[in-house]
């Protein structure tokens, strides 16, 4: 950013954080959430540190909160009410120490305390009385609301000590009661508070006390102005006599000796704030020993001596640079936001959902918008909306292409979807993602497959199908990025075994439409092999509890297609495993296991009443091992038509024969 941009922008940051400002502190009505208010507040204060020269007469960043409106009595406060500084990261907690320690020496010690998400308040107590009760205001002068702050139960109003104090403390509504009165209010089709911080500040600066005295707001004491009663030394101390006198403490405070004890409370609430009854939204660290607070003292804003950890923000503002769409296996065009790369609760994020056209519209995205990105959990990224006061000029509305953009044909909506679909079955997106999921753990689970590994087969033409993996040769895969002799092994290994799979997995990983993971297995228990799914009609499938007629249909549509029909003779050729092998499968017997535990056996020849897989997922099911060659550690071949070399090395071995008839006799247990 040069100079004349790095003015700009200040200027516009300034301009926005006193609208946000206002929006927040005097109307309790937050226009964007607290985090992007604070990446913008940050923004600015770096931009100020950077260019001086241009900071404004009215930034921001040199007051605290915002002006007191005159609907309220205006209370000057004879110490300021200043705001904290802010730690995003533990570097700055150590940051912190370090400006501490060189101020006042190596002899501290911290006290850490929740940051309770509400308003500061301050309540003055003169000859034992409750006299005023103020918002912060703009740190020098508050609103005087008084009668809205005796409507909290927790707040003594007359106290044992005579000596002017001015306590301080979070008014905050507690999160159960801030889910009913939103509950209440939309039942009246009032408009709903964001968060309970809000709801509180709302109910506090109203007119009439007796709202206020519905809203079930509490506080806890954490500060003081004015301390004319007895000296104590620390702020533990004084914490502790607040609460003799009768005010609420929040119990989860606790001393630390070391920087590291600090990260340790931090990380711990960072981890155990959601159990709280009541919103956090941080940890305040502050220097305990009251003469040490005195040397450090305070900056225009902040004091030296405490500083806000703030927890790690779960949404962030970028700007969409781009969107770009991937076709998926089912030929869904889903459009992802490209976003200027942005460090959110841990991680960077540079991509984000945007689910559907619909949504794209429902937003009003444009690329070159900056837009609020929320991160919770596990959940993809989303874009939760675009900051239109922030937009520029001329940007245009995004349209989703009428094309593929994969094999370039037209887009359809089938049956009234939101989605966006290509229909061409050779789309090479759809087959590259068809072989994505067929490798998936939850389908053949065939590790070491990665998305990366199957973009590289599939870009360089060596796999256009599923059936193409059984082909791959070590030849094949050594060229390809990140692949030593080793995870090749692997890699074929992986996809041997995969053989062997049962037929359930092999099921969901065709990706019929409809069929699911459960459906797949459904449809692998009932009918055994892939044989019998093949030529399930209609009737039979909706049979089935559980399977729909849409899923049957596309069953039975799926299995009439040539292409399928290939595929499927060319994976059993393969080697593929077609049959169930989950419970029982027929031919378990009590004889046959004692004939087959323990044993290797090799198949040879046609066997008349299976496949060469069904027939071995018997000898499996019953404990035996199937190899491929006879050798002397071979027990029993059994031989079908046809028999070849395999019998011969069998009879010159000496290794037991059986035919057709006696395999079958002895799995009936006969
Ligand atoms: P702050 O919230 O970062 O920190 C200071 C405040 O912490 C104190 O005034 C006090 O009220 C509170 N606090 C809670 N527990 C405390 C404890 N144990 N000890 C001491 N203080 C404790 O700073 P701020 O100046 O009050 O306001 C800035 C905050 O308001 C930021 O969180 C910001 O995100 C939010 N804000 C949001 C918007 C928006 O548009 N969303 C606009 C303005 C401000």
């Amino acid at each position: 950013m040069n100079r004349e941009e790095a003015k700009k922008r200040i200027e516009e940051l300034t301009e926005l954080i006193i609208k946000y400002d206002k929006a927040y502190f005097v109307d309790d009505n937050p226009l964007v959430p607290d985090a992007v208010y604070d990446q913008l507040f940050r923004e600015l204060v770096e931009l100020e540190a950077k260019y001086p020269e241009f900071v404004l007469e009215h930034s921001p960043t040199k007051r605290v909160g915002s002006e007191p409106v005159d609907a309220f009595r205006k209370v000057e406060h004879e110490v300021p009410m200043l705001s904290l500084g802010n730690a995003f990261q533990e570097q700055e907690l150590l940051d912190f120490h370090r400006r501490v320690t060189q101020a006042i020496g190596n002899d501290v010690e911290y006290i850490c305390e929740l940051k309770i998400d509400g308003l500061a308040v301050s309540l003055t107590y003169e000859d034992g009385k409750l006299v005023r009760g103020a918002t912060r205001g703009d740190g020098s002068v508050g609103e005087d609301i008084t009668s809205n702050l005796k409507t909290i139960r927790s707040i003594p109003l007359m106290i044992e000590e005579t000596g002017k104090l001015e306590v301080r403390g979070e008014a905050y509504m507690p999160k159960r009661s801030f889910e009913q009165l939103n509950e209440e209010r939309k039942e009246k089709g009032e408009q709903l508070f964001a968060n309970p911080r809000n709801a509180a500040a709302g109910s506090l600066r109203q007119l009439d006390p007796r709202i206020a005295a519905k809203r079930h707001l509490d506080m806890f004491a954490y500060g003081y102005g004015v301390w004319q009663i007895p000296e104590v030394g620390t702020h533990s101390g004084r914490l502790e006599k607040l609460q003799k006198l009768g005010f609420k403490i929040n119990p989860h405070w606790e001393i630390c000796r070391s920087i590291d004890e600090v990260i340790a409370f931090v990380k711990k609430w960072t981890e155990q704030r959601s159990s709280l009854p009541y919103d956090i939204d941080g940890i305040v660290v502050k220097v305990n020993d009251i003469k040490q607070q005195e040397q450090l003292g305070f900056t225009a804003r902040t004091p030296r001596w405490a500083i806000a950890y703030k927890f790690p923000a779960q949404e962030a503002v970028t700007t969409l640079i781009d969107i770009e769409l991937s076709v998926g296996r089912t030929g869904v065009v889903t459009p992802t936001a490209i976003l200027e790369p942005v460090f959110v609760d841990g991680s960077t994020v540079s991509r984000a959902t945007l689910h559907n056209e619909d949504h794209i519209r429902a937003l009003d995205i444009r690329i070159g918008d900056r837009v609020i990105i929320k991160k919770a959990g596990d959940i993809i990224p989303q874009v939760v909306r675009v900051l239109f006061e922030e937009r520029k000029e001329g940007l245009e509305p995004y349209r989703m292409p009428d094309h593929c953009p994969a094999c370039n044909s037209k887009l359809v909506h089938l049956d009234d979807e939101v989605a966006l679909r290509c229909i061409n079955p050779d789309c090479p997106a759809q087959l590259k993602e068809g072989i994505i999921h067929f490798v998936s753990r939850e389908a053949m689970n065939i590790e070491g497959l990665g998305e990366k590994i199957i973009e590289q087969l599939f870009d360089a033409g060596l796999i256009k199908s599923i059936a193409d993996l059984y082909r791959l040769k070590k030849e094949d895969l050594l060229p390809l990025e990140r692949m030593g002799e080793k995870s090749v092994q692997n890699l074929l290994k992986a996809i041997e075994a995969s053989k062997q799979n049962s037929l359930e997995k092999l099921i969901f990983g065709l990706g019929i439409r409809h069929i699911g993971e459960k459906a797949a297995s459904l449809l692998a228990k009932n009918f055994k092999t892939m044989d019998a799914l093949k030529n399930a009609t209609f009737d039979e499938l909706v049979a089935i509890d559980e399977i729909g007629e849409k899923m049957a249909e596309s069953v039975v549509k799926f299995f009439k297609e040539e292409k399928v029909v290939q595929l499927i003779e060319q994976l059993e050729r393969l080697g593929i495993n077609m049959t169930y092998l989950k419970d029982e499968p027929e031919g378990q017997s009590i004889a046959a296991q004692a004939v087959f535990a323990n044993k290797t056996v090799v198949l040879t020849g046609k066997l008349e009443h299976f496949t060469r897989n069904e027939a071995k997922a018997i000898i499996e099911a019953n404990g035996g091992k199937v190899t491929g060659s006879v050798s002397k550690n071979t027990d029993l071949v059994i031989a079908g038509e046809k028999a070849g070399s395999k019998l011969k090395q069998a009879e010159k071995l000496n290794i037991p024969v059986w035919d057709e008839e006696k395999f079958i006799e002895v799995i009936k247990g006969e």
